[in-house]
């Protein structure tokens, strides 16, 4: 059978880019299918922070971190607790994590990939996925077929492999709900500053920042089981953690001109029982996804492209393609989801630790040990009782 494709990529998200990019450049005939029929233009829905790694991973792509895209900087941030008195850490690095433009990141990324000579195709919705002996076939809405060696599926938390292989499945530890609001202007929000007000209830965090001139943005991350029992709508839980733990914040969510789209997603977490497959591999949240706490998603996803780039690279050369064949890839993969998780448990019960947190309001030593890259050294702290 002649094939369209050495590799058929599914999405052109950061996953699906980091992995096609690098294929490309090794010399494979990539195609990458992205279910939308264009570009998404300006898109700050969810005023997304890329840490310092995922800039470090983008440069390795070739995608410079600059542009209109590239929003407001953050050089610190701010831990309120319980009591609503807080402290301030500076971000003791030269390169800081910034706030983009999501549209904007998608399209560096994808020019990045026509640059090195990927084919990019538009409005080209997989549906289904077929495997014989000697290929794997992706098939689109409009029922069009890519055959290829193998397919990557980085269809994002929808991805068709998911649903066509029954592969996803909650995540009881980390089922949480995120609400997103936004507003014209937020009265006392420090610049270029991560405003983390945590109240060691229900797991819940509401946190922000400016994300431009006249663009704010506070989340709030909980327990989703805990806005079961409330049984309120999501505008409606935020609000009402806001006003019972944190006055200062729920003045202001009450007050400030509200912009936008307001958004809630759960839950925010689910597993993906099995990552490689004969002829697929799946990377980026295809692969699963734990918890939007660590702001490491899209370094993620960069992190797994690569990783899925290189145990292509020696499954094609050596010619097998059976799961087995991927073994460096669910071992990488393996070592980063720990690291992930250890961390995003640790953060979880603080989270859930209202006596934890008052401690480390005041015991420099001890939030330096159960916050990990948030307990840096204190510069200043003040009250916003
Ligand atoms: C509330 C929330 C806040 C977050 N905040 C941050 C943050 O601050 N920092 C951070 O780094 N990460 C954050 N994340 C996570 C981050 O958004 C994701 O981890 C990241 O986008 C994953 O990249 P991906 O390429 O795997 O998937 P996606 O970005 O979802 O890309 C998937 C691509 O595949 C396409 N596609 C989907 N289905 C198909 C199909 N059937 N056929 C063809 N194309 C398809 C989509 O159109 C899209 O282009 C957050 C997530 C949530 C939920």
């Amino acid at each position: 059978m002649s094939l369209d494709a050495d590799v058929v990529v599914i999405g052109a998200g950061p996953a699906g880019c980091a992995a096609a990019i690098r294929l490309v450049a090794a010399g494979y005939n990539v195609i990458a299918l992205e279910r939308k029929d264009r570009e998404d233009g300006e898109d700050i829905t969810s005023g997304e922070v890329l840490v310092v790694p995922t800039q470090n991973e983008c440069a390795q792509l070739g995608v410079n971190f600059e542009g209109d895209w590239v929003l407001d900087r953050i050089t610190g941030f701010r831990n309120v607790y319980p009591d609503l008195s807080w402290t301030y850490h500076p971000i003791p690095t030269p390169t800081c994590p910034a706030q983009v433009d999501r549209g904007g990141f998608n399209a560096a990324l994808r020019r990045r990939l026509v640059e090195v000579g990927g084919r990019l195709i538009w409005n080209a919705r997989v549906t289904d996925l077929e495997f014989r002996g000697d290929a794997a076939i992706a098939i689109t809405a409009g029922r069009s077929r890519h055959s290829a060696r193998m397919l990557i599926d980085a269809g994002g938390r929808y991805a068709p492999s998911l649903r066509a292989l029954n592969l996803k499945s909650e995540d009881p530890e980390f089922s949480q709900i995120g609400v997103a609001v936004f507003f014209n202007s937020f009265d006392g929000t420090p610049l270029n500053t991560w405003d983390r007000h945590l109240y060691g209830m229900r797991g819940a965090m509401i946190s922000g920042s400016r994300i431009k001139p006249g663009l704010y943005r506070y989340i709030l991350e909980a327990d989703l089981a805990e806005k079961q029992t409330d049984r309120l709508g999501a505008i409606e839980f935020y609000e009402s953690v806001a006003r019972n733990h944190d006055r200062w914040l729920y003045e202001r969510v009450m007050r400030e001109p509200r912009v936008g789209r307001q958004w809630s997603m759960a839950p925010l977490g689910y597993r993906v029982s099995a990552v490689a497959r004969d002829r697929l591999l799946l990377v980026g949240d295809a692969a699963g996804y734990l918890s939007p706490i660590t702001g490491q998603g899209n370094e993620f996803a960069l992190r797994t492209g690569r990783l899925a780039a290189i145990a292509a690279d020696n499954a094609l050369r050596s010619g097998d393609l059976s799961a087995s064949a991927f073994a460096s890839y669910i071992e990488g993969r393996r070592y980063e989801v720990e690291r992930q998780v250890d961390y995003v448990r640790a953060q979880l019960r603080i989270l859930r630790d209202r006596a934890a947190l008052l401690r480390a309001s005041r015991d420099d030593e001890y939030r330096a040990s159960v916050f990990g890259p948030y307990g840096i050294p204190a510069t200043e702290r003040g009250s916003l009782a």
